[in-house]
C-alpha cells in the first residue's frame, strides 16, 4: 500500500532507529522507498537524512532549544519544571515529546488553542508536515520567535507522539538515524534501478548536482539515462575532488606517469564560486556551507576577473599581506569565518584567491575535459588581477624540478605543493578522491607527523584547572565500508583556553544520551556526542593499541600516539570527509617504508 501520511514515515524512522547495520540500513530505506509516491519523495528523502532541504540550502528554522521546549510545555500542558524533569531524565527532546505528549493532554492545551479541538484528529501528509516546517523556517523580524513557538506547538499538537518525537528531532537538527548520503544512494539505485552495481550511475549524478531528492526523482520516473546525462550547473554546488597523499616524489611521478602539474598547496579556504543564468553569485565551501555573505570582497574580485557569463571555478581563499606581498598564515583567515562584524574585519584581513579549476563555461559542464584543457579554459576567462590569480604552476618531468618547485611553494608559505595528472584521463572528478591529484606537503618530509581530520564522537569531564570543562576527547576517523565512526584516540593536549571554552559550548550542542549508533568504541565517555565537530590532530605515529576500533588489513587495532590538536577546527568538512581507515592503513605502510 503507498502511504502518505507522517506516522507511517514516522514508523520507518522507528525501524531505522534501531539497527546500525549499514546492510539493513539500506534494505529499509529501499522497501520505503519502493512506497513513497513521487509526490512525497522529496520531503522523504530530506527528513531520512534528518534535514529539511539540501545540505547546500537547508532553510534554516530559527528555533533555539528553549523555543522547542516551551512549544512541547505548551502542547503537552505541563509545567516547566515538569518538562525539564522529563528532559534531564532522557535527555532527548524527542524522546521528551513523546513521553509528555502520550500522557493525557490538559486542559491549559485548550486554552492555548483557543477552544479549537478541531487540530487534534489531523491526519498530516509527509509534505504538510514539510511545508509547516518551512512555514516557520520563513517567519523572521519582530515577533518571529513566539511566532515560531505558537506554530511548532501547533504541530505539535497535530501530530501523534512519535510524529512528534521526530519533528522534535528534524527541528534540532539531531534526527539520529545514522543514515548517510551513500546509503540512501545505494537504497535508490536498489529501489529505482532495480541494481546495486548501479549505485556509481546515482553517486555520480549526486555528486554533480548535490541534492539527493533531485536524483531519487530522476531515478524513479526517468531511470538510469537521464542520470547518466546529468551535468553540472550554476547555482548547484558540486561535489569537490579531493586528493591522495605520498610522501616520495619519485613516487608521484612514476604514479602519474613521469611527468605532471605541480602546484602551489595554498593553505587557505577552498572555494567553489558560482555565477549562474541570473547574475546571481555564489560562494561555497568544500562542505557546501554558503560562504557568501562572509567574503563580499571576493565575490567582487571574482565578479571582476571573471566576467558575466555563467561560470564555475574553483581555488582557494588566502589572507594577503599586500604591502609585503606576501601570503598570511591560515589562523588569521580564520577571522573572516564570521556571521557579525564582516565589514569590520574587511579590511583589517585582505583576502586573495587563486583559481586552480574550472567546472563550467561558455554554457558548458567542462568537467569531462583533461586537466590541460580545463586550465586553458581557466587562463583564457580569467582576467587575472591583484586580488585574483591562477595557482602557481608548473609542468615537471624529474625530481630536481619537482623538489626545487616545492621549495619555492614553502617559501612563498604554502603548506606544499599538489601535483595533478595531465594525461587525457585527467578528467575533475566530483566526489572522487583518487589519484589524479596527488599532495605532498612539508609534514611528510620531516620524521615528525601528518595530520589527521578527526571527529569528536565524546568526551570526559576535566579536573583541576579543566574542571568545569571537557577536558578529554574521544576523536574517531570514519568508514565508508561499514559507515560507521571507529575511535582512534583520546585527545587532551593542544587544547588552550579558549578551545575549552568553545568546546564547551559546541559538545554541549551535539551531546547525545547514549552512544550515536554509527559510531564504534569500546571505551564510555562522560558524555556521547553527535560525530560532527571536525578537528586537525597532528601525532608522531600510528601504534597497536587495543583500546580503539581502527584497524589495520590483518585485524589489529590502530592508535594515534601523542596526538595534539594543531588549533584548526576543520568545519570546512563533513564528517563524512575525515581521514579514513583506509587512509590511516595507507599512511601507516608509507610510515614503514620510510623507516626502512
Ligand atoms: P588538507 O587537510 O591536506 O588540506 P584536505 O583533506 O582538506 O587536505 P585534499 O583534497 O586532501 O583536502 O587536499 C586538497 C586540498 O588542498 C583542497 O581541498 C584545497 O583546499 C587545497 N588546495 C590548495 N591549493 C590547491 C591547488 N592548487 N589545487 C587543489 N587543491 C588545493
Amino acid at each position: 500500500m503507498i502511504y502518505v501520511e507522517f506516522t507511517a514515515l514516522c514508523s520507518y524512522f522507528e525501524q531505522l532507529e534501531k539497527t546500525a547495520k549499514r546492510l539493513e540500513l539500506i534494505a529499509i530505506i529501499q522497501e520505503l522507498l519502493s512506497q513513497t509516491p513521487t509526490e512525497e519523495l522529496e520531503p522523504v528523502i530530506y527528513m531520512v537524512l534528518g534535514q529539511l532541504g539540501p545540505k547546500y540550502d537547508e532553510p534554516n528554522l530559527g528555533i533555539a532549544e528553549r523555543m522547542a521546549i516551551e512549544a512541547l510545555r505548551n502542547a503537552a500542558g505541563v509545567s516547566s519544571k515538569k518538562a525539564n524533569e522529563v528532559l534531564n531524565q532522557v535527555g532527548d527532546l524527542g524522546e521528551a515529546a513523546r513521553i509528555l505528549l502520550s500522557k493525557e493532554r490538559s486542559s491549559s492545551l485548550e486554552m492555548f488553542l483557543g477552544g479549537d479541538s478541531s487540530v487534534y484528529s489531523a491526519k498530516l501528509s509527509v509534505r504538510q508536515v514539510w511545508n509547516r516546517l518551512l512555514d516557520i523556517a520563513l517567519l523572521t523580524g519582530e515577533g518571529s520567535a513566539k511566532m515560531k513557538i505558537r506554530s511548532l506547538t501547533k504541530l505539535l499538537v497535530d501530530l501523534d507522539p512519535i510524529g512528534a518525537k521526530y519533528v522534535m528531532r528534524l527541528v534540532m537538527g539531531k534526527m539520529r538515524l545514522g543514515v548517510a548520503d551513500m546509503t540512501v544512494v545505494e537504497a535508490i539505485a536498489r529501489a529505482y534501478l532495480g541494481d546495486k552495481e548501479l549505485k556509481p550511475i546515482v553517486e555520480q549524478a549526486y555528486f554533480k548536482r548535490s541534492d539527493l531528492a533531485e536524483i531519487a526523482i530522476m531515478a524513479k520516473e526517468q531511470g538510469v539515462e537521464a542520470l547518466k546525462s546529468v551535468r553540472v550547473e550554476p547555482g548547484r554546488p558540486v561535489q569537490c575532488m579531493a586528493a591522495q597523499r605520498l610522501s616520495d616524489p619519485e613516487e608521484i611521478l612514476e604514479k602519474l606517469g613521469g611527468s605532471c602539474q605541480v602546484e602551489y598547496k595554498y593553505d587557505g579556504l577552498r572555494f567553489q564560486y558560482h555565477l549562474d543564468k541570473n547574475g546571481h553569485a555564489r560562494l561555497w565551501s568544500r562542505r557546501q556551507e554558503d560562504l557568501t555573505p562572509m567574503f563580499p570582497d571576493v565575490i567582487n574580485a571574482l565578479k571582476n576577473a571573471l566576467g558575466n557569463a555563467p561560470i564555475i571555478v574553483e581555488g582557494e581563499i588566502v589572507a594577503y599581506d599586500y604591502e609585503k606581498d606576501r601570503i598570511i598564515e591560515f589562523q588569521t583567515l580564520m577571522q573572516r569565518r564570521r556571521k557579525y562584524g564582516i565589514e569590520a574585519k574587511l579590511e583589517e584581513i585582505p583576502s586573495k584567491s587563486f583559481l586552480f579549476d574550472i567546472l563550467y563555461v561558455d554554457g558548458k559542464d567542462v568537467t569531462s575535459l583533461s586537466l590541460p584543457k580545463r586550465r586553458e579554459l581557466l587562463a583564457r576567462h580569467c582576467s587575472c588581477s591583484k586580488k585574483t590569480e591562477l595557482s602557481t604552476s608548473e609542468i615537471v618531468s624529474n625530481v630536481d624540478d619537482f623538489n626545487e618547485f616545492f621549495d619555492q611553494a614553502i617559501d612563498a608559505n604554502c603548506e606544499g605543493i599538489m601535483a595533478k595528472d595531465i594525461s587525457t584521463k585527467s578528467v575533475y572528478e566530483a566526489g572522487a578522491r583518487g589519484w589524479l591529484w596527488i599532495k605532498y606537503k612539508a609534514d611528510y618530509r620531516s620524521e615528525l607527523a601528518d595530520t589527521f581530520d578527526l571527529v569528536v564522537v565524546g568526551a570526559w569531564f576535566g579536573r583541576g584547572r579543566r574542571g568545569g570543562y571537557y577536558g578529554t576527547l574521544l576523536m574517531a576517523a570514519y568508514d565508508p565500508e561499514s559507515d560507521t565512526f571507529p575511535t582512534f584516540c583520546k585527545l587532551g593536549s593542544g587544547l588552550n583556553d579558549e578551545d575549552l571554552e568553545y568546546l564547551k559550548t559546541e559538545l554541549e550542542k551535539l551531546r547525545v544520551p547514549d552512544k550515536p549508533k554509527n559510531v564504534s568504541s569500546e571505551l564510555e565517555p562522560d558524555i556521547w556526542v553527535e560525530p560532527k565537530l571536525v578537528m586537525e590532530i597532528v601525532a608522531t605515529e600510528i601504534t597497536q593499541s587495543p583500546i580503539h576500533m581502527v584497524t589495520d588489513e590483518d585485524g589489529n587495532r590502530l592508535a594515534l600516539r601523542f596526538p595534539r590538536f594543531t588549533g584548526r577546527y576543520r568545519d570546512d568538512k563533513d564528517p563524512y570527509d575525515i581521514t579514513t581507515v583506509q587512509e590511516i592503513r595507507e599512511l601507516k605502510k608509507l610510515r614503514i617504508q620510510n623507516r626502512d
